[in-house]
């Protein structure tokens, strides 16, 4: 029986995670921290969907191409500076339709 929600082929197996505490906010989901290699990752189990989340209270989603790289990739075992700049890479926010009109006016 999978310990954690995801796939039992995803890299995500290979992280040695602390059992998922729920983080409500504008992105509620599941928190998941890698013991080793201390990425963070968010579970919406009514969704289905996995993301990679920044530090700090907030837990933003980092971006798109982050995300996906750190789903992919198995754990490697130990934190490292790349993951740090990474995970400083937060999502921008949805502008809306008028705010992007406003801005390339
Ligand atoms: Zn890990």
């Amino acid at each position: 029986m999978p310990k954690y929600p995801w796939q039992p082929y995803s890299p995500l197996r290979t992280h040695d995670f602390d059992d998922g505490v729920f983080v409500d906010g504008p992105q509620p989901g599941n928190l998941f921290v890698c013991r080793n290699c201390n990425r963070r990752f968010k579970f919406d189990s009514a969704a289905h969907k996995t993301w990679a989340v920044g530090k700090g209270r907030t837990y933003f989603a980092l971006h798109d191409s982050v995300s996906s790289r750190w789903i992919t990739q198995p754990c490697s075992g130990s934190p490292n500076e790349q993951d740090e700049e990474d995970s400083k890479r937060v999502k921008p926010r949805l502008m809306n339709a008028a705010q992007k009109l406003k801005r390339s006016a």
